[in-house]
């Protein structure tokens, strides 16, 4: 192909010439100028056209009047025809001055007489050269045309606003979503100053011009268009950047502005319900934490402030009968600001027609999304609130016993800070804490009836709590020591059962005197439980004068008691913690005389010192430490698995292995005994991996034969996952990493929470090994919202602990329910642990819980076991 580009060896001309010798002629004479070329002749229609159509010539020589059905006009005609590009050029010995015009007229190149052909190869290289320039024009033509099409369809196809302006801010270019934006036709824009566009834009995109056009680089922002309400407001994310113009001082300048208003509406919801659900995790572990009034409401306001991002939180009581309000506690006032005198609380009788007012009317969360707009005729509480920069508003009822009894209030900055779903969220919020007072002020009036043992007349354990820890306050630092003793009497259950609680409660009575009289020293005796006694001397002057009383008792207690009838002989076992030696308070006190008791009922001691007790637990442990080698040694540990059921299809959706020690002196051992001294031993680390392996094992086992197998979740110890090298041997067992595995790991979530930022990594490389990771007992520690967002988890596993109190306690529920709403927000699904019964399954199917676990459904059986019904 030589089209385009006419290499003189390439160069081809067509004769249209009847007479041979004149086409020769004309040949040499260009051969002799220099020109090399092939040539082809002909002097026929047929001829001319196909030579047109497949020779393509660089150049067309033809004489005028030939004696074929062909003249020098018709030449012309079809060479223009098919071949338009090609110079045609008349080599006549005939052509007189009007038909030359005639011929330059209808689209000859030029025209040379037969007797003049010294012109013929200037004008045939002048016509080449005119016919390359013209070629090389069209093409860059199309070109052109060619790129501008692919812009246009470019720009057309661009999902957001496409325009170009010159460095004046006139319009030169604006796509077909720029003419819907702005209802502007591209026509009418063109040629436009930008200014010209809604005041705001126009400003934000003068100011973008400008920076682009002093720093030659492109320039990012979100705007935001459209009025002050939500619902007009647009986002607008746009790209300004400068296009080089062929004026090369001022390049233009173009934009494209992406509508990016539902993604960001979408990001502001999603951060403001998880700060609310922020708020919410935060408040029901105060609920389980805190036991005072005062302390949990002003812990709610602490967290509404600083995890919920509101401005200023208060709590106050309602009197429902006079109305008056007294506030309680408050979070977000400057740190000595007295709550009634910053003239924002309400302390006292609420305005009518404002949002405490119109919540106590109507007992339901009433709001202000908008204070500064309506300010007229308004409280200066109301003003205040303008005046520290507060837009929104909300009271929410703290409903307790079927009455208002408080206000919850929250203060934000922004205006429409309270949408439907946040007052959804937030009365549930309002509920948890309401239920909260509830369940302190029900607590609180038991323990108050309840200040002594009314079988026995004594103190309980509460009250010889204060009372001992009231006489070590007053005791001297190196005064003599302070005995705190309990003790309980044998066989108590089995007198109770046999003779009945009557009988039982006349020989608590009995013992109580006995105690008394022959310990005169004794002072605030107290009843700790059915069959439990404690007391404390002050002043003993040796340890041995207690060895002494315990043996006085003893003989006291020796005598027979009669009752109903019947003589019997009662003895008692008692444990001693010192003051200051095995404690320094009241608790500590109480509950170290009570592990020694245990010991001294574990060794059938009459009594034990606190200090012997502990010294023997020390040498069990070593004893139990190197029988725990040894198990590893000869393969005594075994794995046991208990199904999970998936609530909504009752499907088997996996298995959790548990370990146990198949000790030969007792038979199975529950890791409950032994799990925390292979942490505190380091031996964790071997039995942590063998469980590993062997489900990793049982798994391959099974799926070797081709059997359905449902994934395996194995524990994982903090200490575990602790070492650098964890998720490398994890990656070992699993053969590297490629083969496939149904291993899954289950880690405490408090264990997790202990070095979060270490942790964080070690899972994510855990799950690129195809591993889930479910936090295990979740609601026992007190995880940060934002941690446990960053984790890779897949699933929470509700500690046991509330499933088994949801039916009789709600709090658990509402513990449950926020549980599982948040792990739904983090999308994570949700196992409850421990479920028993019909009930408990029933409940937390309603509360969307995702899968279940716990006797109900299977207990944990080895592994052949789990499908000996499916064989
Ligand atoms: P976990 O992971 O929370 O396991 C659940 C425990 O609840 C198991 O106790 C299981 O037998 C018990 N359980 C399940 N359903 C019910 C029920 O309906 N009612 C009652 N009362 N209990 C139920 P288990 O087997 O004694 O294990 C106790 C803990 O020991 C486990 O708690 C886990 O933290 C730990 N553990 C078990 N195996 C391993 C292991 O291989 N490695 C490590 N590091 N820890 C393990
Ligand atoms: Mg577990
Ligand atoms: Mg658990």
């Amino acid at each position: 192909m030589r089209a385009g580009c006419a290499v003189a060896d390439e160069l081809l001309i067509l004769f249209i010439e009847d007479q041979a010798l004149d086409a020769e002629l004309c040949a040499h004479e260009l051969r002799r100028s220099g020109l090399d070329f092939s040539s082809e002749r002909v002097c026929t229609r047929a001829a001319l056209i196909t030579a047109l159509q497949d020779a393509k010539p660089d150049v067309v020589l033809s004489d005028f009047s030939m004696p074929t059905d062909l003249d020098g006009f018709a030449a012309l005609e079809l060479t223009r025809l098919h071949a338009p590009d090609v110079p045609f050029i008349f080599v006549s010995g005939t052509i007189g001055e009007e038909r030359a015009v005639a011929a330059l007229r209808a689209g000859a190149t030029d025209y040379v007489l037969k007797d003049r052909l010294e012109r013929l190869p200037p004008v045939v290289q002048r016509a080449l050269e005119e016919a390359r320039a013209k070629r090389a024009a069209t093409l860059a033509q199309e070109a052109l045309r060619e790129s501008e099409a692919r812009f246009r369809s470019f720009m057309e196809h661009l999902p957001g606003n496409a325009s170009i302006c010159d460095a004046d801010g006139r319009y030169t270019y604006v796509n077909e979503v720029w003419e819907q934006t702005f209802g502007v036709r591209a026509a009418d824009a063109i040629g436009r100053h930008c200014d010209e566009l809604p005041a705001r834009e126009a400003a934000e995109l003068m100011s973008a011009y400008r920076e682009v056009l002093r720093t030659s680089a492109p320039v990012v922002h979100v705007t935001r268009s459209g009025g002050d309400g939500e619902a007009e407001a647009r986002w607008w994310l746009s790209h300004h950047f400068p296009i080089p113009s062929r004026d090369a001082g001022t390049p233009l300048v173009g934009t494209i502005a992406v509508d990016v208003t539902e993604r960001t509406l979408q990001e502001e919801k999603i951060a403001r319900l998880s700060r609310i659900h922020a708020v919410l995790g935060g408040i029901n572990s105060a609920i389980v934490r805190l036991r005072d009034t005062r302390e949990l409401l002003a812990e709610a306001c602490r967290i509404a402030k600083e995890h919920g991002g509101f401005g200023l939180a208060w709590i106050g009581s309602v009197d429902e009968t006079t109305g008056v309000v007294t506030p309680l506690a408050s979070a977000g006032l400057a740190r000595d600001e007295d709550m009634a005198a910053s003239g924002l609380v309400i302390f006292g009788t609420p305005q009518a027609g404002g949002v405490v007012q119109s919540m106590l009317d109507t007992r339901q969360p009433a709001m202000c999304n908008d204070i500064v707009a309506e300010l007229d005729g308004r409280s200066e509480r109301r003003r205040e609130a303008a005046r520290r920069g507060f837009r929104s508003l909300i009271a929410l009822p703290l409903v307790v016993g079927g009455r208002v009894t408080a206000t919850f209030c929250l203060y934000s900055k922004e205006a429409h800070a309270f949408n439907a779903e946040e007052v959804r969220l937030l009365m549930q919020l309002a509920t948890d804490v309401a239920f909260a007072l509830e369940y302190i002020e029900n607590e609180r009036r038991l323990t108050y009836l309840a200040q002594h043992d009314p079988v026995t007349g004594l103190a309980n354990r509460e009250r010889l709590c204060e009372q001992l820890q009231y006489a070590l306050d007053a005791a001297e630092p190196d005064a003599s020591p302070v005995a705190v003793i309990v003790w309980d009497i044998k066989r108590f259950r089995v007198i109770n059962n046999t003779f009945g609680r009557a009988a039982g409660d006349e020989l608590l009575r009995i013992i109580a005197d006995k105690l008394a009289a022959a310990w005169p020293r004794v002072e605030h005796m107290a009843r700790l439980s059915a069959d439990g006694f404690a007391g404390f001397v002050t002043k003993v002057s040796r340890a041995s004068v207690i060895a002494q009383w315990m043996e006085e008792a003893r003989s006291a207690l020796a005598e027979p008691i009669l009752l109903s009838g019947t003589e019997l002989l009662i003895a008692v076992t008692a444990g001693i913690a010192l003051y200051p030696a095995d404690g320094a308070d009241a608790d500590t006190l109480i509950a170290n005389a009570e592990a020694a008791l245990k010991q001294a009922k574990v060794r059938a001691d009459p009594y034990a010192f606190y200090e012997a007790a502990m010294n023997a637990k020390v040498a069990e442990k070593l004893t139990l430490e190197s029988r725990l080698r040894r198990a590893l040694d000869r393969d005594e540990f075994v794995l046991h698995y208990q199904p999970k059921i998936d609530v909504a299809s009752g499907g088997l959706k996996g298995l959790e292995a548990l370990i146990r020690w198949n000790d030969p002196e007792s038979g199975l051992v529950p890791p409950g005994q032994f799990i925390g001294l292979l942490e505190e031993t380091g031996l964790i680390l071997d039995v942590g991996m063998w469980a590993i392996r062997r489900a990793l094992d049982d798994w391959r086992h099974r799926t070797r034969q081709g059997l359905p197998t449902p994934r395996v979740a194995v524990n994982v110890s903090a200490i575990q996952l602790r070492r650098p090298e964890f998720v490398e041997v994890v990656k070992d067992a699993l053969g590297g990493g490629s083969l496939p595995h149904g291993l899954d790991l289950e880690i405490t979530e408090s264990m997790l929470m202990e070095d979060i930022e270490g942790n964080i990594w070690k899972l994510r490389a855990l799950k690129q090994l195809g591993i889930n990771l479910a936090i295990d007992d979740f609601g026992t520690g007190y995880s940060s919202l934002a941690y446990l967002a960053q984790l890779p988890a897949d699933a929470l596993k509700i500690d046991r602990s509330f499933v088994t109190t949801m039916i009789d306690r709600p709090e658990s529920t509402t513990i449950i329910s926020s549980i599982i709403s948040l792990a739904h927000a983090l999308r994570m699904r949700v196992i409850a642990e421990g479920v028993e019964t019909d009930e408990q399954a029933r409940l937390l199917r309603l509360l969307q819980c995702d899968e279940v676990q716990g006797y109900a459904f299977g207990r944990p059986v080895p592994w052949d076991e789990c499908f000996a019904s499916a064989r």
